[in-house]
């Protein structure tokens, strides 16, 4: 082959300057001879040795579709590594030869940038995981490969508990140091390096991939080992918990779509048992979706009726020391009489309320309506009446929680001393100088704090210590095996020795039986509360049976309306 191969048939000296200056591969096959009829300079310099070869063919010219008069391709060149865009045109060239003309562009420097910004768009900038974009490419390869190898595969899915209190109480900055802390420690976890997500907010998800699923339960264990100990963060050990929704595929599902639901599913039911847990997909959980949704909706909408729909029911504490077991106040009950679902305990809806951020409000209609409540009594008869009120962890978390206590006793006109709060010990939790600090200040106010579920969860008496509560309530689950059970009879006891010698007074919950009342008798326990003595009832229906005063009242105004003369 000559050194510049000619244009044929004519030499066109401009063409040829022309061609040789494209900045690109150039060359002309004829058709039917398979003679290349012009190559330019920038063919020999990047190609020689495939012209030398003979090579060209098989680089450049398969796959050409058939009958199409131009097309282009991508092709790889292993050898050089490079990459190269092949564009081709059938022509009549120089008046009657068919020629296809081969145009070669160079585009590694482009496929190289397309590569970056490929993987920059799989990745998540605050944490430096990959996210919900490559979570989806990658879960489709893990499923496709489990369901060709008949292997299965976990997805785990990941929610922070209570980040939102992070975030806010301080701040964003600390929030995002947060997230990438948990992030980098989740990536050193053997085996799921490179099967981290963040998915959105304050959620990952991790996927244990057929090759390591035999590893599950241990990788599992791990994650739960480090959301048990603190984060260290702004110069203080902040806990911060998950709940975990875990799904199989491709038993659960075989798309993203269908697995996250199902890990969601999941991971709200293992928020609803109580948070910090991890809870498999089953079916039988299935059936809770349309009822959260349902729950959902009826919540917000509960919310723009001014919580209407939100009643609060009163259950007597007695003084089993007094003669007669007097009743001296109430614990106020949440019902939500959902016009759309009938009446729906709270156990149901307060971990809905808590994840949807719309506690606040309902709980502090619970804490006014009590508050007003409470006064009437003071006011008619029972000056000594005192309510309790439950508030949630989320409530607490408030920086302004006492700010607005101090206005409801206020606007009431209570007196801080009838009214206990009550918390319970997931606060242990949380970031323990902030608890203290707020609950310090509601104490300031003259308000006394319970601590509500003691013995469950995480019982530390430090928290008795740290936080000066006036109340302990001993769990429920205590009194059930009174009759029967040594360690409940001693707990109690060694609880109600305790509370006197700190000058604290204990309360026992869930009083069903005289047999258990009268074991209680025996011991340091000055309140109780129970069936035994009475139901949780409406408030009109309560003041009727212990507020005397109350129904007078509205009897002598009853008269007075019928009688104005
Ligand atoms: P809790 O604070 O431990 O309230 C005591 C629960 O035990 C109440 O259930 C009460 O009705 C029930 N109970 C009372 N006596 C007995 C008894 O003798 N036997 C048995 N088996 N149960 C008894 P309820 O009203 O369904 O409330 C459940 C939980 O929901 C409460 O547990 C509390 O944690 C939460 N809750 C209720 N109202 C509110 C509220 O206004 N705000 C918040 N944040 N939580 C609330
Ligand atoms: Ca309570
Ligand atoms: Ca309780």
């Amino acid at each position: 082959m000559h050194n510049s191969i000619e244009i044929k048939q004519g030499r066109n000296e401009a063409l040829e300057t022309i061609l040789n200056n494209v900045g690109c591969a150039v060359y002309v096959r004829d058709t039917e001879t398979q003679e290349i009829l012009f190559a330019n300079r920038i063919l020999y310099n990047s190609f020689d040795k495939e012209i030398k070869e003979g090579a060209l063919t098989g680089l450049f010219e398969q796959d050409m579709v058939r009958g199409n008069r131009r097309g282009s391709r991508e092709v790889h060149h292993i050898q050089k590594g490079r990459w190269y865009d092949v564009y081709y045109t059938h022509m009549v060239w120089m008046g009657h030869r068919t020629v296809t003309l081969f145009v070669i562009h160079d585009i590694t420097e482009k496929k190289a940038f397309e590569k970056t910004m490929e993987q920059q768009s799989y990745i998540d900038f605050v944490t430096g995981l990959y996210n919900r974009l490559c979570c989806e490419r990658d879960l489709n390869d893990y499923i496709r490969d489990a369901e060709m190898s008949g292997s299965k595969g976990i997805l785990l899915y990941l929610d922070l508990d209570d980040f939102k209190n992070i975030n806010d109480g301080l701040g964003h900055q600390y929030g995002d140091m947060l997230l990438k802390t948990i992030s980098q420690t989740l990536k050193g976890i053997e085996g799921i390096e490179k099967a981290c997500y963040r998915v959105g907010g304050d959620e990952f998800i991790i996927i244990i991939s057929p090759a390591i699923y035999s590893s599950f339960h241990s990788i599992v264990g791990k994650i739960m080992e480090i959301f048990s100990k603190p984060w260290y963060l702004k110069e203080g050990d902040y806990y911060c918990t998950m709940s975990m929704g875990i799904v199989c595929f491709p038993d659960d599902g075989r798309s993203f779509h269908e697995l996250m639901k199902k890990a969601d599913i999941a991971m709200y039911e293992a928020k609803r048992q109580g948070k910090n847990r991890a809870t498999t997909y089953s079916r039988k959980l299935a059936v809770f979706p349309g009822k959260r949704l349902d729950m959902e909706k009826n919540m917000r909408d509960a919310a723009l009726m001014d919580y209407q729909e939100f009643q609060i029911y009163f259950q007597p504490i007695v003084d089993i020391k007094k003669p007669g077991t007097p009743c001296m106040g109430a614990e106020a009950l949440i019902r939500w009489n959902c016009e759309g679902l009938g009446v729906i305990p709270p156990d149901e809806f307060i971990p809905l309320a808590e994840y949807l951020g719309l506690i606040n409000p309902i709980g502090n209609h619970v804490l006014r309506e009590a508050c007003k409540y409470c006064k009437k009594w003071n006011d008619n008869g029972c000056p000594q009446f005192k309510v309790n009120v439950n508030l949630s962890v989320i409530q607490l978390l408030q920086t302004d929680m006492a700010e607005i206590v101090e206005e409801v006793l206020k606007e009431s006109g209570l007196k801080p001393r009838n009214l206990t709060l009550e918390v319970t010990e997931s606060l242990a939790i949380h970031d323990m100088d902030r608890m203290k600090n707020i609950l310090g200040r509601i104490k300031q106010l003259g308000v006394r704090i319970a601590l509500d579920d003691f013995g469950t969860g995480y019982s530390s008496l430090n928290h008795i210590r740290e936080i000066p509560f006036d109340v302990i309530k001993v769990d429920q689950s205590f009194v059930k095996d009174l009759a029967g059970d040594a360690y409940s009879q001693s707990f109690i006891r060694m609880v109600g020795e305790l509370a006197e010698t700190i000058g604290v007074s204990i309360c026992v919950e869930g009083v069903e039986t005289r047999e258990q009342f009268q074991i209680l008798e025996g011991m340091k326990v000055r309140l109780v509360q129970g069936y035994y003595f009475d139901h949780p009832l409406p408030g009109a229906e309560f003041e009727k049976k212990y507020v005397p005063g109350c129904t007078k009242e509205s009897e002598d105004r009853g008269k007075g309306e019928k009688s104005p003369t």
